[in-house]
């Protein structure tokens, strides 16, 4: 398989999920073996790959390089790595990357309109050779070797109750039933969440609202919340910095597990 970037460059501009700031990116293509790079266009266009930066969770997932951050990465990594683009350079303005309707449909409709490309080099996918997993309490990852990527995703939560999913990876899949599942949160964590000083951007326009009377909007899918996890998954591993074939099954996770088993996976290739 070759590896691939995108045609043309794109925009998206938006406001912040958590900082409640106006953000805006932009993506350009990259050639062969650039992977994916932030460009901090403030600080000097400093470039950052993707794997080699710090990575912490507070409800979304936050890169670090340096004293700069970058919050909320998941989603529009999730629609790179959903739509197999190996390489592309995102150019930041401010520090987080738009909500839009808080999935990454908007994303994946963006880099479709400019199309993929085909560059003549091969593409490295990640193997695994042997399991590793990870258990904290009631939550689990199991990552086993696979010739491609499959995903059995469990939640379970109040309101919501016992979710699950499995899904075969390829990126028509990807686009017509992960890409649109949008954020969700609880009522009864916003007041927290506010007090921490996180979502401040979070509205009903990009964010399912869950609580004892139902949920603040209509569903796209009945199981709509176990597909956003599946989302998060889908864009936390792509902070390998390649693509990665293995059938993984995570029990309650979220980005705290995800990225665990990111760097565990990350621990046993550098150590090969
Ligand atoms: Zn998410």
């Amino acid at each position: 398989m070759w590896q691939t970037t995108i045609r043309d460059r794109i925009e998206i501009d938006g406001i912040g999920l958590h900082t409640g700031r106006k953000s805006r990116i932009m993506i350009s293509p990259a050639p062969a073996d650039t992977g994916i790079v932030f460009n901090f266009f403030n600080k000097n266009s400093l470039k950052v790959k993707v794997d080699s930066m710090i990575v912490s969770t507070n409800r979304g997932t936050i890169l670090a390089h340096n004293g700069y951050f970058i919050y909320t990465v998941e989603h529009i990594l999730s629609a790179l790595n959903g739509l197999e683009i190996d390489n592309a350079e995102i150019i930041l303005e401010g520090e987080e990357i738009p909500s839009c309707d808080g999935s990454a449909k908007f994303f994946v409709d963006k880099l479709k309109e400019v199309g993929i490309e085909t560059l003549e080099k091969t593409r490295r996918v990640i193997q695994l050779q042997e399991p590793i997993w990870i258990f904290n309490g009631d939550k689990g990852i199991f990552a086993l070797p696979s010739d491609k990527l499959s995903i059995y995703y469990i939640i379970e939560f109040p309101w919501i109750g016992r979710q699950w999913i499995f899904y075969e990876h390829s990126p028509t899949k990807y686009e017509q039933e992960v890409a649109p599942a949008r954020t969700f949160g609880f009522e009864e964590e916003i007041e927290t969440l506010v007090t921490e000083g996180l979502a401040k951007g979070g509205s009903l326009l990009n964010s399912i609202i869950v609580g004892k009377n139902g949920y603040s909007s209509p569903l796209r899918y009945p199981d709509e919340f176990v597909r956003h996890k599946l989302l998060d998954l889908m864009g936390d591993i792509y902070l390998l910095g390649r693509r990665i074939n293995a059938t993984i099954f995570v029990v309650k996770g979220g980005h705290n597990l995800h990225v665990e088993l990111v760097k565990k996976i990350k621990e046993v290739i550098d150590g090969r």
